[in-house]
């Protein structure tokens, strides 16, 4: 028989139990398949759509020759369809637990199961799958530490043996080229495919690892591994990387910032609705502004706060934004705009290349105060002291805020109080002591 291998976001050959089986079930050959699906794409931001067609067309290299059959269309018809032309027996994919993944995997197990054809699900984007690690009394974790201490003590698989000589089959019948999509200009990607992850891997391991545990919080440094966005598209397996980290402080860190990635896809999972909705409900009923001109300077990167305009224009020239400058911009919507944290997290979902429904969506929820966290809408981050603290010599902020090149340390992170203050930098939009009151306020209203 031969068989289907659907590539969806784990483009890749090495460590893919899924690629696996096909090649065990193909053994008249594997065709392997991307569908772009408009549902996906046409909504996708310029920058990701590019980060993608070159992350393919690294995957159809490496295929060679049978290449990379892509189809465009409803997923459900187009899998059926290229599965009936090709008589393939099974049809392969990791498993995606994602509220549209969980839906268009049904739609296409029932599309083929009409013609007797199966939907094999074999591993998933993650090192432990959504819904394996379970409390004591068989119930989910809703806390990230206990969930942390049980995904530690589930363990995983050691990475997948690589598949070597794989029957690559060329369907025939029409196939789209991979999409050309130019990069925005102004904007810096880094480079996609398997192999560019795994050099950027080997390279944060040999370098930076080390130092990551205090290190990954100083966006000046940018020391940081960058390898979000290889995750996202799985141009790697988590498993891979976890089988390289070993006890130092720096590895423990790292361990711990790749199982809060599985802990908020477990969440997800869980709580589908918490992709739009507040997570904790009572968050629905508190007051907030309603979006206008602070919006705009907020996305733009003008609100006068340097810490928070150099996260903005880092986002809006990488794709990508530290983590601590995440942080600062999201608590300063929410705590010193009071907007509602859907407006920056689609904002981010329109520009960062390495957008996460899970870890963006539960990333602003921790922030907003409405997620899985007990007690955070206290810690409202205060832009200056943060700037301060993280960002001691305005590295960061000097590199994205060019207005701001020549203020020497003391004032770059209130520039304001500069006797004369750059005249192309606009003043601080609101005042923080009076909006962080305000913000207490509106909590206690609901609490
Ligand atoms: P590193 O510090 O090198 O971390 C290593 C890996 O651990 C990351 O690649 C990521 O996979 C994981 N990780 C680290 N921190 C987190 C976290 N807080 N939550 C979940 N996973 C984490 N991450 C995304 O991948 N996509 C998103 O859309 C996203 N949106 C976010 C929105 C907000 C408001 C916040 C506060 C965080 C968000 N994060 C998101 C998490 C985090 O900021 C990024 O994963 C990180 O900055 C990516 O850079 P890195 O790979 O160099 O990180």
């Amino acid at each position: 028989p031969t068989s289907v291998m659907w590539f969806r976001r784990d483009l890749r050959l090495r460590d893919n139990p899924a690629l696996r089986d096909a090649v065990d079930a193909g053994t008249d050959g594997v065709v392997a398949l991307f569908v772009l699906d408009p549902r996906l794409w046409d909504g996708a931001p310029p920058a990701r759509r590019a980060y993608l067609a070159g992350s393919l067309r690294s995957l159809a290299e490496r295929i060679g020759g049978a290449g990379l059959h892509v189809v465009r269309g409803e997923p459900a018809a187009e899998v059926a369809r290229v599965a009936r032309r090709v008589g393939a027996g099974s049809v392969h994919v990791a498993a995606e637990h994602t509220p549209y993944g969980k839906t268009r995997d049904a739609a296409v197990a029932d599309a083929l199961a009409a013609g007797d054809v199966p939907l094999v699900r074999t591993g998933s984007p993650y090192a432990v799958a959504p819904g394996r690690v379970r409390k004591g009394d068989g119930g989910r974790y809703k806390v990230f530490t206990p969930y942390y201490a049980g995904w530690r003590e589930h363990g995983w698989r050691d990475p997948a043996a690589g598949v070597r000589g794989v029957p690559w089959l060329d369907p025939g019948g029409r196939s789209h080229r991979i999409p050309e999509a130019a990069v925005p200009d102004g904007v810096a990607l880094p480079t996609s495919g398997e192999d560019a992850a795994h050099r950027r891997w080997r390279a944060f391991v040999a370098d930076d690892l080390d130092a990551y545990a205090t290190a990954r919080d100083l966006p000046g440094d940018d020391r940081t591994s960058r390898m979000s966005v290889h995750l996202r598209w799985g141009e790697i397996h988590p498993r891979t990387m976890l089988a390289d980290l070993g006890t130092g402080a720096g590895a423990e860190a790292y361990r711990r910032e790749l199982a809060f990635r599985e802990f908020y896809a477990d969440v997800l999972d869980q709580r589908p609705d918490s992709a739009w909705d507040y997570y904790a409900p009572a968050f629905a009923a508190m007051e907030y502004d309603a979006p206008g001109d602070d919006l705009d300077a907020w996305k733009q990167g003008r609100t006068g706060f340097p810490i928070v305009d150099a996260g903005m224009r880092q986002l809006l020239a990488q794709g990508w934004m530290h983590n601590r400058v995440r942080m600062i911009v999201a608590s300063f919507l929410v705590k010193d705009l009071h907007l509602e944290w859907q407006h920056g997290a689609r904002h981010f979902a329109q520009h960062l290349v390495d957008f996460d429904l899970a870890s963006n969506q539960h990333g602003w929820q921790w922030v907003a105060g409405s997620g899985t966290d007990a007690a955070p809408y206290f810690r409202v981050f205060n832009p200056v002291a943060q700037g301060k603290k993280f960002d001691p010599d305005g590295t960061y902020v000097r590199r994205w805020v060019p207005e701001l090149a020549d203020v020497p340390a003391a004032s770059v992170h209130e520039p304001w109080r500069m006797s004369q203050p750059p005249a192309a930098y606009p003043p601080p939009l609101v005042d923080h002591a009076d909006e962080r009151r305000e913000a207490l306020r509106r909590y206690d209203a609901i609490r």
